[in-house]
């Protein structure tokens, strides 16, 4: 009896070790898709980029067409945040747009941008921003290729590229 007893308390015991991990695997995944934000003064920003990145990401400033350096990348691998890594598009939804700026048809994953209303220039466009530290990326519009008929239009300068792992190798 005594064994029985026992070999239902180490059960119990592994049941909740089991749901344990599962909790904490989905609190990884959480905070992979972003939750904490980045704020730092024009100063830091000011420090930490470049004169040309700063003018982008800070200022919504756009790069000339043709003269970014991923426009014409064909790498496989993700792209990042150049401010603060945050994973925003994969090469997976990287397309020829025709445009002279790196297009995507669609964000790395639901959480990674965000967008808002940008009336400059007299023209209402939908600006692009990193959902970790607002830095401005680009514009999207809705003249996109399926499945999602969406062009994010996004500055070289506000991104950095990464490598997949395999390719590295
Ligand atoms: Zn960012």
């Amino acid at each position: 009896m005594k064994t029985t007893f026992f070999n239902i308390l180490i059960a119990g015991f592994s049941l909740n070790i089991c749901s344990c991990q599962n909790t904490n695997t989905m609190e990884n995944k959480t905070s992979q898709t972003d939750t904490a934000k980045i704020s730092k003064s024009s100063e830091e920003w000011k420090k930490q980029l470049t004169s040309e990145q700063y003018r982008i990401t800070c200022e919504g400033g756009t790069e000339p067409a043709f003269t970014g350096k991923y426009w014409n990348h064909h790498e496989k691998g993700m792209y990042e945040c150049v401010r603060c890594g945050n994973q925003l598009f994969t090469s997976d939804t990287k397309y020829d747009s025709g445009s002279g700026w790196p297009s995507f048809y669609a964000p790395a994953n639901s959480a990674s941008v965000g967008t808002k209303e940008d009336k400059s220039f007299g023209i209402i466009r939908t600006e692009v921003i990193c959902s970790k530290c607002g830095s401005h990326l680009g514009h999207v519009f809705d003249d996109g290729p399926q499945p999602t008929g969406l062009r994010y239009c996004i500055n070289s300068a506000a991104l950095d590229f990464n490598k997949d792992k395999e390719n590295k190798k």
